[in-house]
């Protein structure tokens, strides 16, 4: 049986439909959107909030300023959204705005939760 491929709506590499991650980006939801909190399946445009656990699916960039849906890279910008897991032994990326980390449970810290702009990237040009 033939395989079929599907562009990682990520990053855009052709991806084995049954593929569980993106081998390029490493996504793991290389054909849906997940909520970053709750990690259901969310559809981008249609909706406004996370229907499992009501989280708001668009937010203000904390690097930018501009609206981004919630996702590993801010839409307008560019700059990665995701931090580590504090937890030495999970480190799994998770959504800054997490309280909790979604692979082992812990507690994500308000310190632990913030972004920085890539470097060369993101930062606006002084004038
Ligand atoms: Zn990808
Ligand atoms: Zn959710
Ligand atoms: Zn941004
Ligand atoms: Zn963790």
């Amino acid at each position: 049986m033939a395989t079929y491929k599907q562009p990682c709506i990520h990053c855009g590499t052709l991806v084995e439909r049954d593929a569980r991650f993106c081998p390029a980006c490493g996504s793991q939801s290389p054909f849906a959107y997940l909520c970053p909190a709750c990690l259901r399946e969310v559809e981008k445009g249609s909706q406004a909030i996370c229907a499992g656990c009501g989280r708001p699916l668009y937010i203000t960039c904390p690097i930018c300023g501009g609206r981004t849906f919630v996702r590993e890279k801010c839409e307008a910008c560019g700059a990665g959204l995701m931090v580590k897991c504090p937890n030495p032994r999970c480190g799994a990326p998770q959504f800054f705005e997490n309280e909790k980390c979604t692979a082992c449970g812990k507690k994500i810290k308000p310190k632990d939760r913030v972004v920085t702009p890539a470097v060369g990237a993101g930062a606006p040009p002084p004038r």
